[in-house]
């Protein structure tokens, strides 16, 4: 497990920092193209929005450090991405996600054909399977890193968390070793994530987007950094209207001014 070489600095950045540095990390890219819409791939809109946020701050924060994990269309690592956040000693990393949901399999009857069985011809069925990759599901979530409490909670995150993990990895609940990066994350960084990813939400909802909450898994791409983080899914690529949406200047706009809006309440908010 590759996580643990962000163990030893958590401590340090416990308390007392104002925000002037933040990370942000277009998920996927290069050879991982992430989950696969009708008309596009998640590497393309996570980087689209990514280097939108970064605009956006250049224009309206111009004393917020950004730095980026990539700007191109190439696949940093996780560790190569935890590696850029803690160098900078960088005080939140930002990972933007397209959600998306799993295939499904439909079998159904499309004809039928004469065969001979025991002498006797017999009529069977010609099936065909049909994978639907598309949901009416839509809206945005937020995650943050934690050991999910019990299995309620667990069956309550349902198929969104398949994605998600699939795509992001997820620690292995059953390492001692992750309970104490997770435990650390806890003390230290978890109830700022929690603000920062309610904060994030607050402004979707605004822009009348569906708010499906902030999220607690123990997700590797959030293990690593140890500074306060989120992932967020800013959309359903397996839905055709948030695909086009999410696939639009405006609604890529739309998406970043949320983050931003969503970080720069948070700051304020910690800066009280
Ligand atoms: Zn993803």
């Amino acid at each position: 497990m590759v996580l643990l070489l962000a163990l030893a600095p958590l401590a340090l950045f416990a308390k007392g920092r104002t925000i002037s540095k933040i990370v942000l990390d277009a998920g996927h890219g290069g050879k991982d193209i992430g989950a696969r819409g009708a008309i596009s791939m998640e590497k393309d809109i996570t980087l689209a929005v990514t280097l939108k946020l970064g605009k956006i701050f250049a224009d309206s924060m111009r004393d917020m450090q950004i730095l980026y994990t990539r700007t191109t269309d190439m696949y940093p690592s996780l560790v190569e991405r935890h590696e850029i956040a803690n160098k900078a000693d960088a005080d939140l990393f930002v990972s933007i996600h397209v959600n998306s949901t799993p295939f499904t399999k439909t079998k159904r009857i499309v004809g039928y054909k004469t065969v001979t069985r025991h002498h006797k011809k017999v009529k069977q069925p010609i099936y065909q399977t049909t994978t639907h990759h598309t949901t009416k599901r839509s809206g945005v979530e937020t995650y943050v890193l934690n050991l999910r409490r019990n299995y309620q909670k667990q069956e309550a995150i349902g198929e969104y968390s398949d994605n998600v993990t699939e795509e992001t990895g997820l620690l292995d609940e059953n390492d001692p070793q992750t309970a104490i990066i997770i435990a650390q994350y806890a003390q230290v960084f978890l109830n700022k994530s929690v603000s920062l990813g309610s904060r994030i939400q607050e402004q979707f909802e605004n822009q009348g987007r569906n708010n499906l909450g902030v999220k607690q898994l123990p997700l590797e791409v959030l293990a690593g950094s140890a500074m306060p983080g989120v992932l967020v899914e800013i959309g359903f690529i397996t839905n055709i209207d948030e695909e086009t949406y999410l696939n639009s200047e405006e609604g890529q706009f739309e998406v970043a001014r949320a983050i931003y809006r969503g970080i720069r309440a948070y700051k304020a908010d910690s800066e009280k």
